[in-house]
């Protein structure tokens, strides 16, 4: 590990790429549905594990209950708001220190608090269509409905635009993702390990000049990173807008 001042990095970097993990968005209050509390509870209450239910062929064989647990559980915690983190980071955006976004959460809170360049790999739960048509719905109108949410013209089900368990990752969003990685000269790991679902994939394409990571949680595989910061990330991304906007005072 060397220590080196990040906002320097970050301001002699001509590209940086964040990866967004589950962090910031505990940080923001989320449950976590998957490992949480929060799993043990849906199991009960459904009686089946949260990546049962939330999974493509649960979607095709089961869609009443699919949607019942996907209004009540997953359409619930999007009504969180995103926290200062995510604002942050919208804020070092607006500095010219952040040029893009990649994340396999379905909240979209990036965007939510005003980020461009945004590459939801997993999709959002903003995104509906009728698989027939192709109209597009509002998550107001998933929320709305009584039950299995349908198409008003051709009454099909209508999905939710998010890659569920036991679907493949849409080839064309992973190559993008690629292609932003292998462009940046920072890479920036928020809130998650780098053997994470998100990192793994990505980080082969990394050839940039550093690698920071920060995490809450230690982890064997920290030392592939150039700069490990322990903590919090929305903390680390105040940090960074207060260091930055003290420097640019007069
Ligand atoms: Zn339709």
């Amino acid at each position: 590990m060397r220590e080196k001042n990040i906002l320097q990095i970050l301001r002699d970097s001509r590209y940086t790429v964040v990866l967004s993990g589950a962090g910031l968005m505990a940080e923001s209050g989320y449950p976590l549905l998957r490992d949480g509390q929060e799993s043990y509870e849906i199991e009960e209450e459904y009686g089946y594990s949260f990546e049962e239910i939330f999974s493509s062929g649960f979607y095709s064989a089961r869609k009443e209950l699919f949607f019942r647990f996907y209004k009540e559980i997953i359409l619930k915690a999007v009504e969180t708001p995103p926290g200062k983190g995510f604002h942050a980071l919208k804020t070092l955006q607006d500095y010219g220190l952040i040029d893009s976004v990649i994340t396999r959460r379905i909240a979209g809170l990036e965007e939510r608090a005003g980020c461009r360049n945004v590459l939801n790999i997993r999709g959002t739960v903003f995104n509906n269509t009728c698989p027939s048509c192709g109209r597009k719905y509002p998550v107001e109108y998933i929320k709305a409905a009584k039950s299995v949410p349908l198409c008003e013209e051709c009454l099909v089900a209508i999905r939710p635009h998010v890659c569920l368990y036991g679907e493949m990752i849409d080839n064309g969003v992973i190559t993008r993702a690629a292609e932003e990685v292998e462009r940046a000269d920072v890479l920036l790991v928020l809130g998650t390990s780098l053997t994470s679902s998100l990192c793994g994939q990505l980080l082969q394409y990394f050839n940039g000049n550093d690698m920071i990571l920060v995490t809450d949680t230690e982890h064997y595989s920290d030392q592939r990173a150039d700069i490990v910061i322990y903590g919090r990330s929305d903390e680390f991304l105040t940090g960074m807008v207060s260091e930055y906007e003290k420097e640019n005072k007069d």
